[in-house]
């Protein structure tokens, strides 16, 4: 039986298709040709229906290895960067070997955290990817792993967690940046488990996921072998995907057929229902990559944010995190660290102690969970 949820998914325009290392490989370290060009066929027909497809592969460390004739899986930051160079090319040729037989042009498209985090590159790449699909081209899209990670670790000193650095992540900040209403995150879980379906007879598949409480994250229990993402990365990504808006399947890319009883509604892997779309401005605040800081506030000024209407003070303010400067994307804390909204600083942490004017304005407040 169909679940009402599920009945509007064939009615997807734009789609975001998250391929994880482990259903581009197989177990013995060869590419999985067979599932691929079956999904790249899934693809196409879905194509030829008018349906917008966006690719995020992983795979680039996984076929560098091989390639290199690696006898151990890469473990040190520069020698999978460098498994990464060798191997994107070799993913492209594959894409574009099958896509090309099917009549679709592929592209390109590698991206760091920073491209999603700062304003002016993010309206560029949202053009670029639109015009991209206007002319009917598939953009495959990886992390430009040859640099990024190196450039998550020399930032400013402030992580705000999670950033990416797996492909979950960048899928979610893509299907949000690129206003997809779908995202299917194929991986080697079928999807949502009550436990670990390895380890755990008794657990079982969670249908539909109207809300990620904190139950829904005690269920994610770091699973997925080769790639980087486990099930805690694949929430995280399905949270920031669903607040702008996308709705998230999360299911077994070996699966034959996956992508077209998906959007079927067939029944099978997690669905997370989507929240309210944001527009403009509000939807890059709620999915910029990477956040610059963390400001703190009294319980008086949360409040006061909570229930909408007013600006973020400096008074309110208890405690600032991370070197901000004017214009970047900064969390907002209760007291006690605990991060309920996100908005864009009027000026930087040098000059806000005893400044008694606005932070945060209210026109770029974000609230982001239920609270
Ligand atoms: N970007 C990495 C790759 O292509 C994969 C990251 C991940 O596993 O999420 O190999």
């Amino acid at each position: 039986m169909k679940d009402a949820s599920r009945a509007t998914l064939a009615q997807t325009q734009r789609l975001v298709v998250k391929l994880g290392t482990n259903v581009i490989m197989r177990a013995d370290g060869l590419p999985a040709l067979g599932r691929l060009y079956g999904i790249l066929e899934s693809i196409a027909t879905l194509h030829g229906q008018g349906k917008e497809v966006l690719l995020v592969s992983s795979g680039a460390i996984g076929l560098g290895a091989q390639q290199l004739g690696l006898d151990h899986a890469p473990k040190r930051l520069a020698e999978k960067q460098a498994c990464a160079a060798v191997g994107q090319g070799r993913l492209m040729a594959i894409y574009q070997e099958g896509f090309a037989r099917l009549g679709i042009v592929a592209a390109q498209v590698l991206l760091t955290e920073y491209d999603f985090s700062n304003r002016q590159r993010y309206l560029n790449l949202r053009a670029t990817l639109d015009h991209l699909l206007k002319l009917g081209v598939v953009p495959v899209i990886n992390e430009n792993d040859t640099v990024s990670t190196a450039e998550l670790e020399s930032r400013l000193g402030f992580r705000s967690a999670p950033v990416f650095g797996d492909n979950d992540k960048l899928s979610a900040l893509v299907a949000s940046g690129a206003e997809a209403d779908t995202l299917l995150i194929l991986s080697d879980v079928a999807g949502l488990y009550t436990g670990n379906p390895h380890k755990d007879p008794d657990a079982k598949l969670i249908p539909v996921v109207r809300e990620i409480t904190l139950e829904i994250e005690a269920f994610a229990d770091g699973l997925g072998a080769r790639g980087r993402g486990g099930m805690a990365s694949k929430l995280a990504a399905a949270r920031v995907a669903t607040r702008a808006g996308t709705r998230v399947l999360i299911a077994d890319g070996a699966c034959p057929g996956i992508l077209d009883r998906l959007l079927a509604g067939d029944p099978v892997g997690t669905l997370f229902e989507p929240g309210l779309r944001l527009k403009g401005r509000k939807r890059w605040i709620a999915s910029a990559g990477q956040l610059a800081g963390r400001i703190r506030v009294n319980e008086g000024a949360r409040e006061a944010l909570l229930a909408g209407r007013v600006s973020l003070l400096a008074a309110g303010v208890v405690g600032l995190e991370g070197d901000f400067q004017r214009d970047d994307v900064v969390a907002i804390a209760d007291a006690s660290g605990r991060d309920f909204a996100r908005g864009v600083a009027t000026m930087g942490r040098a000059e806000a102690p005893g400044s008694g004017r606005v932070l945060v304005s209210r026109d770029t407040f974000v609230l982001l969970e239920r609270v």
